[in-house]
Formats: structure tokens, C-alpha cells, sequence
């Protein structure tokens, strides 16, 4: 097969990172960029992710073969909306999305005819920083990329997908969108919820200044997360809201529980969780 012509919607972290991959790799004839500024279009070519770009998002996806759409969950519908009529019959869609359940909803609704050839994707990389100039093209190298295709989704169409974040240096797994959700909601989503929440909590305590004057490094790298931006992660929580509640509230037993062990003064079945948490913990890293 030639090399596909790739239509890249949202140029910012993911999507630019994406685009810088792809070149890095000579896999792709050409990339386009779409999205919602002609500021950071532009500032995306002069950084050398995209070669060109379209403000009209039917003309953008017109001649791309496949369709990257990585903009934040709660634009999603209104991008699938806004490309369907411009797409080839052959072009294969694909999103970068932090939730899939949702997205699969959206796609279904917006992409008619087209839902057969669309593969919801999540690249499970990425920083607290945002945009375009955010971008570099390490970002997928060794990491993992979750497709969740549905019984609908075109075998081919998850190939070709699967082939191009294998080309950006990642490594792809299948699974269920439901079971995606699920797992995210405590790896991903949770933690990013207690660390905005923690930053927030002391930063309404009275005497605020002494508190963060004598915050160090176990408070930066706790907090690291509650940097990335607002308005995606807003979306991801809403996107994913039943599973991160449950998520929540499986948390909240466990602090209640440590609350309990403190208040009588139970050292031992507080140094019973630290140790089960420091050796999976140390486990996990290696
Ligand atoms: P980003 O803010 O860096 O980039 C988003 C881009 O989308 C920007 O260029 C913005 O201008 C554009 N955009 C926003 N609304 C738009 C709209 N309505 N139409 C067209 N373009 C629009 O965000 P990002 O970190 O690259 O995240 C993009 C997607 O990737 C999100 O769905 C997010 O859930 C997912 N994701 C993010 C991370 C992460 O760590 N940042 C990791 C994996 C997946």
C-alpha cells in the first residue's frame, strides 16, 4: 500500500506529538491539520508537525486516507459532525480520547454510515503540558495504545490503525471500550481527581502562604498532574462518570477505613496498608 495522507484534528499534545512521530518515521505522504484556531495551525506548520492545514474541517479530511481526531472528549461529537460529509468511503477515522465509551456513543450518532470504518484509540502517554508546543516526537516510544473496536468496527480498518501508532514507536492492545473505562477511571482518572482536589483542599486552609512555603518534593510529585488542563480533564470526568464515581468511592472506603485506624490509634493496621502499598508500589516500578 503507498503511504497513507493523514488528517490530524487537534494539533496540540497528542495529536502534534503524533504527527512528529509519523514524520520521524518517513510513514505518511503528507499531513494535514484541522482544528478550531488558524493561530495554532499556522504555528504548527512553522514547527514542522503539519505541512498544511484547512480551517473548513470537511475540506481538511477530504483527501486524508485516515482521520486522527484528538481534541478534547466534549468536542469530539461536534468534530465527527462536522468531517462526515467531507470524508473519502474508504478514509478510516480514529481518536485519541481518554474515555471510549463516550466517544463510541458520539461516533455512532455522528458518523452514519461511516461508524464501520472508525477505531476508538487511547494512547496511554502524555504530560501535564498542553498545545502544539508541547509536542515532541519521543512521546509513544515504548509506550502502550488501547484500541477499543467495537463488533461493528472493520478488522482492516483496526490493522491499519494498529500499524500506524506502531510506526510512532507504541505498542497496541485491544479491549473492551466498558473494560478501557473502567481501569482508567482508577489508573489514570482518580489519581488526576485527588491531585487537582489535594491542591485545592490546602489552598483553602487559612493560613494557606506557611503551607505551600513548606511543601517539597513528595508534594510535587503527588501534585505533578494537577497542572494539566482543566477543561480535559473536566471532559474526562464527565465522560466518564459512573465508572470514575464508583472509582471514588471505593477510595473514599479506604481513607475512611485509615481515618478509623488513626483515630484508635492502630498503628498496626495502618503499617499493614503502608507495606501491601510500598511493595506493590515498588513492584510496579521495577
Ligand atoms: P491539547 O489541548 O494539547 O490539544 C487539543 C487540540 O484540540 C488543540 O490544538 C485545540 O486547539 C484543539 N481543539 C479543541 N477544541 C476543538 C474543536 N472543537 N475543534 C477542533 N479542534 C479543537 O490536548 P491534548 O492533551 O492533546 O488532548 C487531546 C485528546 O487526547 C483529548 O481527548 C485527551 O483526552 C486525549 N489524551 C490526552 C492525554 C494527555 O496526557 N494530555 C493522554 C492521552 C489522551
Amino acid at each position: 500500500m503507498s503511504k497513507p495522507r493523514i488528517c490530524i484534528i487537534g494539533t496540540g499534545l497528542i495529536g502534534g506529538s503524533l504527527a512528529l512521530a509519523l514524520k520521524q518515521a518517513n510513514y505518511c505522504a503528507e499531513i494535514i491539520g484541522a482544528g478550531r484556531t488558524e493561530a495554532t495551525l499556522k504555528k504548527a506548520v512553522e514547527l514542522g508537525v503539519i505541512d498544511r492545514y484547512h480551517v473548513t474541517m470537511e475540506k481538511a479530511v477530504a483527501e486524508a486516507d485516515i482521520v486522527v481526531v484528538a481534541v478534547p472528549l466534549g468536542s469530539m461529537h461536534a468534530v465527527f459532525r462536522d468531517i462526515v460529509a467531507g470524508l473519502k468511503d474508504s478514509a478510516i477515522v480514529t481518536d485519541a480520547g481518554s474515555a471510549k465509551q463516550s466517544v463510541i456513543m458520539d461516533a455512532a450518532k455522528s458518523l452514519a454510515g461511516h461508524f464501520e470504518q472508525f477505531v476508538p484509540g487511547h494512547p496511554i502517554a502524555g504530560t501535564e503540558r498542553s498545545g502544539v508546543s508541547a509536542a515532541f516526537k519521543e512521546l509513544y516510544q515504548k509506550r502502550r495504545v488501547i484500541l477499543t473496536p467495537t463488533e461493528k468496527t472493520s478488522p482492516q480498518a483496526v490493522e491499519q490503525i494498529t500499524a500506524m501508532w506502531q510506526a510512532a514507536g507504541a505498542e497496541v492492545e485491544c479491549m473492551s471500550a466498558e473494560h478501557h473505562d473502567l481501569v482508567l477511571a482508577g489508573t489514570s482518572h482518580l489519581p488526576h481527581l485527588l491531585a487537582f482536589g489535594l491542591v485545592d483542599c490546602l489552598n483553602n486552609l487559612e493560613d494557606v502562604g506557611e503551607v505551600f512555603r513548606f511543601a517539597a518534593g513528595g508534594f510535587r510529585d503527588f501534585t505533578r498532574i494537577a497542572s494539566s488542563d482543566p477543561v480535559m480533564w473536566r471532559d474526562i470526568c464527565l465522560s466518564n462518570k459512573e465508572a470514575v464515581m464508583a472509582m471514588m468511592r471505593r477510595y473514599r472506603d479506604e481513607m475512611d477505613s485509615m481515618y478509623h485506624s488513626l483515630e484508635a490509634g492502630d498503628g498496626e493496621a495502618l503499617k499493614e496498608i503502608f507495606e501491601r502499598a510500598k511493595k506493590v508500589r515498588d513492584d510496579f516500578c521495577g
